[in-house]
């Protein structure tokens, strides 16, 4: 078991396995400027597979797969079978823009995902583009009934609010969870990605996004869907599914933070809003040891922050691709 300096019990990994997506977000990845890492800079599925192994011996036992968009990556279901073959692995779950979930939902479920969040901002087709640039609500729909059919559970959404964007949906959402099984979290927009999108006419915060829901009632640990991020949850009365709420900046979470990041890049980052993190890639490809591993994976947890500081104006955080950091 490993914590860090603040007593935090820190077992939950984040993977990106690509920096690269099929998507650009208007939040998240400018149109043009972003340059994405060639094959050989990115780790191979034996390198990922060792690390991920040496983390387990240091008390990892949940696992998130993330990109970028991770369906792209070539092989993803055999690495995802491998992954998930380790002994010491508790939990697996992968993110995913859904678009090329219809089709890879049953081999993903056969290499051992059992659960998948889809990050989804908009219900009207016409607003898909304005919002992802590619892709098409449809596509992302099938995936979603492809992934309901195929039994991953629990069945998250992941919509980021934008102000004056898609904050008139959000009732929409609520209303999604009358109809499927399916858990919605609202996502509080973060300084993060495309630099100089962020700003106040774009944000709404929390307590104006729980007002757009409606009556919700609260929900106790054990009534929420399985996870173990940062979002609590609540259910609109006679729903099927439930609502949850991640604000980073409203209402901080990081006194709960559980977690590392692993960038495709193989820098392992300890805080979602800073650059700061050590280089396993670089160690491994220099012949580093089991050991050395093991001892660097602990200095980035000896360098994990108190807390963020997305919301300090001196914070560089915006320069932060989340396709990098695997959000
Ligand atoms: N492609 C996958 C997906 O779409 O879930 C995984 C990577 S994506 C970077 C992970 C999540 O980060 C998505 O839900 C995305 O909406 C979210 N995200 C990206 N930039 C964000 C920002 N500035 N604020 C809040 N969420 C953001």
């Amino acid at each position: 078991m490993i914590s860090d300096s603040f007593g935090r019990r820190i077992d939950y990994l984040r993977l990106s396995v690509t920096d690269h997506c099929n998507l650009r977000c208007l939040y998240c990845l400018p149109i043009q400027g972003f340059s994405f890492s060639k094959p050989e800079e990115i780790l191979s599925d034996d390198e990922i597979e060792r690390i991920v192994a040496l983390a387990i011996s240091l008390g990892i036992n949940k696992i998130r797969i993330t990109g970028g968009e991770p369906l792209v990556r070539p092989g993803i279901c055999s690495l995802i079978k491998r992954i998930s073959s380790l002994a010491g692995i508790g939990d697996i779950s992968l993110s995913t823009n859904g678009l090329l979930l219809s089709q890879m939902a049953k081999d993903l479920f056969q290499a051992g995902l059992k659960r998948v969040n889809v990050s989804l901002d908009t219900l009207r087709p016409e607003h898909f583009q304005t919002i992802a640039r590619f892709g098409s609500l449809e596509k992302v729909l099938e995936g979603i009934r492809a992934g309901l059919a195929v039994g991953f559970d629990p069945l998250k959404i992941n919509m980021v609010v934008i102000k004056g964007i898609n904050s008139n949906e959000i009732k929409d959402f609520v209303t999604l969870t009358h109809k499927f099984p399916i858990h919605v979290r609202f996502v509080e927009l973060m300084p993060i990605g495309e630099t100089g999108y962020f700003s106040r006419e774009h944000w709404m915060g929390l307590s104006d996004i729980m007002k757009a829901c409606g009556e919700l009632v609260s929900l106790s640990q054990d009534e929420s869907p399985r996870g173990f991020g940062p979002a609590t949850y609540f259910k609109s009365p006679g729903a099927l599914g439930t609502i949850g709420f991640i604000s980073a900046l409203s209402s901080n979470f990081c006194r709960r933070c559980n977690r590392l990041r692993l960038t495709a890049k193989g820098v392992l980052v300890p805080c979602l809003a800073s650059e700061k993190g050590v280089d396993l890639k670089n160690l491994i490809r220099s012949g580093g040891s089991d050991q050395d591993l093991c001892d660097l994976i602990r200095q980035a947890v000896l360098i994990k922050p108190e807390r963020h500081c997305m919301e300090s104006k001196n914070a560089n955080a915006r320069e932060i691709f989340m396709c990098s950091l695997g959000g």
